[in-house]
């Protein structure tokens, strides 16, 4: 596929896989994707199996993620982890803001502009996720609610630090859900988005963002998504847990 911009294909685990269970899936994801370069591709294991993983995959062209981090760099911060601690294991790419911990941690986009900064400081990228409800889009909110989600998260970045940073556009009704974002519907708010980082930063800077699509994303629908000019990758949840899902989603994106 010819794009303007390398696809990103990150794989979220969310709270699933032992390290037993990680190294498994690791494994068959570097036979299955032994040979593929025209993609970047991430997996985001949880911080239990992050060392485990980042020594399976030194051999490989997988690149490690994280899921989370404080907007702290160290201090008393009970159960917290620093953006520090995660380079120690060789991570990339943290995801930041995605809906669940909007939902369930009450995360704001002011604090999720807090770790994206922290992330760039400790030279990790952050994937920045952004994503209406099904009642705010039913209610003709979708722009509204994005506009304020992509100036409030990405506050206080660099022009530089944007263009290091990943946003991924994750409507909440299509997460988990089976339901998909039509291809038109997904370019139609990506392109949204990438107005916004015009706005906020300038066309150049914008060019170079990355813009994810999450949201039941499988091996069926991901080559038809991808072909929209500004998809430029995947997060992808459930279908990440199994190394074929995951590797059909990347090659049949290609
Ligand atoms: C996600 O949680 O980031 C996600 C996109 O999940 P799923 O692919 O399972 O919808």
């Amino acid at each position: 596929m010819n794009k303007e911009r390398k696809l990103i294909i990150a794989g979220n685990w969310k709270m699933n896989k032992t390290v037993a269970e990680a190294l498994d899936l690791v494994r068959s994801l570097k036979l299955e994707l032994a040979n593929v370069k025209e993609v970047d591709m991430v997996v985001c294991p949880p911080f239990t199996a992050l060392e485990a993983v980042s020594k399976a995959i030194l051999d490989s062209s997988l690149r490690l993620g994280a899921q989370n981090m404080s907007e702290q760099n160290f201090g008393a911060f009970t159960g917290e982890i620093a953006a520090g601690m995660l380079k120690e294991f060789s991570v990339r790419y943290v995801i930041l803001g995605h809906s669940e911990r909007r939902q369930y941690q009450k995360e704001s986009n002011e604090l999720i502009s807090k770790k994206g900064l922290a992330a760039h400081g400790a030279s990790l990228k952050p994937i920045i996720c952004v994503g209406e409800t099904l009642a705010e889009r039913e209610g003709g909110q979708t722009e509204k609610v994005l506009e304020s989600q992509v100036r409030g998260s990405l506050a206080g970045f660099s022009k530089e630090q944007m263009a290091e940073t990943v946003v991924a556009y994750e409507p909440v009704w299509a997460i988990g859900t089976g339901k998909t974002a039509t291809t038109a519907q997904a370019q139609e708010t990506h392109a949204f988005i990438r107005g916004q980082l015009v706005k906020m930063f300038d066309e150049t800077v914008a060019r170079k963002v990355r813009i994810q699509y999450g949201g039941s994303v499988k091996p069926s629908n991901a080559r038809e998504l991808m072909s929209q000019p500004d998809v430029d990758g995947a997060l992808v949840g459930g279908a990440s847990l199994e190394a074929r899902s995951f590797s059909d989603i990347i090659k049949n994106s290609i």
